[in-house]
């Protein structure tokens, strides 16, 4: 079978690769339908992502249909369309026991550690599969992963209808965190970004109030949109220098701020903006068994991933895939890699 594989940073090759058999644990065999190309994989490609080792075939946004179950598989059949989770763990240390499997101490993400879904074939857990909305083409299903993110996010901001919610980036991220957020129906979502077009598009999708960083002070605007009181949860899905500054000066007393980046420009924090006013500081990492969260959504009519797709590449294009988001489009939202 053909897989697309980064042999190192900025050598991106088809190669010829065993197709995977199914095993005791490995035992659903998933025939690749669509893949979504994320900023993550463009920085394993570019030799920008830490935690990625050489030689990878990258890809976690990977939809496809079953097609061979091994004996003991109860939950799935032939023919079943699942999205699978990027997330292995070991099930055993501090994190996996408390519920945590994203942060495993010996945590193995595909496409990043371990080889992902820009591949035709992958043998995977029945568990790791999540059987996908009839309504959603194979395509806009790749778009669940990235609301899984988005769903970690307030999950571990603890989101509710009383909270002014302030996010930090209007971009792929923000905009799909500013979808779920809104489902909590929270007094206020104010999103912050340097470009108005993006924040025109918050507008509506439900975010109550822009700041333009550029043009206006965060802080201060963050401050009087809340009568004073700092909005009770500020996630930054932004993450450049000083924006988490930014977003502990912004938060209010006993609210959260979550972290989402992997930056590691130190920003100029003392104790004294947390501890006054008793801050969370929270992390929030990829996600925690979210798909299902996802799916029910959908189902349930609440989320609408149709039509968030903006280009389509063979995936034996994924060169060409790579170079044009290279260009950074403004026509780019999600590019998928398709498989037949
Ligand atoms: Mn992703
Ligand atoms: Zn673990």
């Amino acid at each position: 079978m053909k897989a697309v594989k980064i042999v190192k940073p900025n050598d991106l090759q088809v190669i010829d690769m065993e197709k995977p058999v199914i095993d005791a644990k490995n035992n659903v065999l998933v025939k690749i339908r669509a893949a979504g190309i994320c900023g993550s994989d463009v920085g394993i490609y570019h030799g920008k992502n830490a935690a990625a080792t050489y030689p990878r075939v990258i890809g976690h946004e990977m939809v496809g249909d079953v097609v061979e179950v091994g004996e003991n598989v109860t939950k799935y059949q032939v023919g079943d369309r699942v999205i699978i989770d990027q997330v292995t763990a070991c099930g055993h240390c501090y994190a996996c026991r408390k519920g945590r499997p994203n942060v495993c101490a010996s945590l193995q993400v595909r496409g990043v550690h371990i080889d992902g879904g820009y591949r035709e074939y992958m043998a995977v857990p029945e568990s790791d599969c999540y059987r996908l909305p009839d309504s959603l083409s194979y395509e806009d299903a790749v778009m669940i992963e990235p609301t899984t993110i988005a769903v970690q996010a307030c999950s571990r901001a603890q989101v509710e209808f009383e909270d002014n919610v302030m996010i930090i980036g209007a971009g792929a991220l923000g905009s799909s965190i500013l979808r779920i957020a809104r489902l909590y129906h929270p007094r206020r979502i104010i999103m912050v970004d340097i470009d108005d077009g993006k924040l025109q598009e918050s507008l509506q999708h439900g975010a109550t109030d822009v700041i333009n960083s550029r043009t206006e002070d965060v802080v201060a605007r963050a401050h009087e949109l809340t009568d004073g009181y700092g909005p009770t949860v500020v996630i930054d899905a932004a993450c450049f220098k000083g924006s988490f500054l930014t977003a502990c000066k912004c938060a209010g007393n006993a609210g959260r701020v979550i972290t989402m980046g992997f930056g590691v420009d130190p920003d100029d924090i003392n104790q004294f903006v947390i501890t006054s006013k008793e801050l969370d500081v929270r992390g929030s990492r990829l996600q925690n068994r979210k798909f299902q969260t996802v799916i029910d959504l959908i189902n349930q009519g609440q989320v609408d991933l149709s039509g968030s797709i903006s280009h389509r590449f063979y995936f034996q294009d994924a060169q060409k895939a790579f170079d044009f988001n290279d260009t950074h489009d403004p026509s780019i939202r999600k590019i998928v890699l398709t498989f037949d």
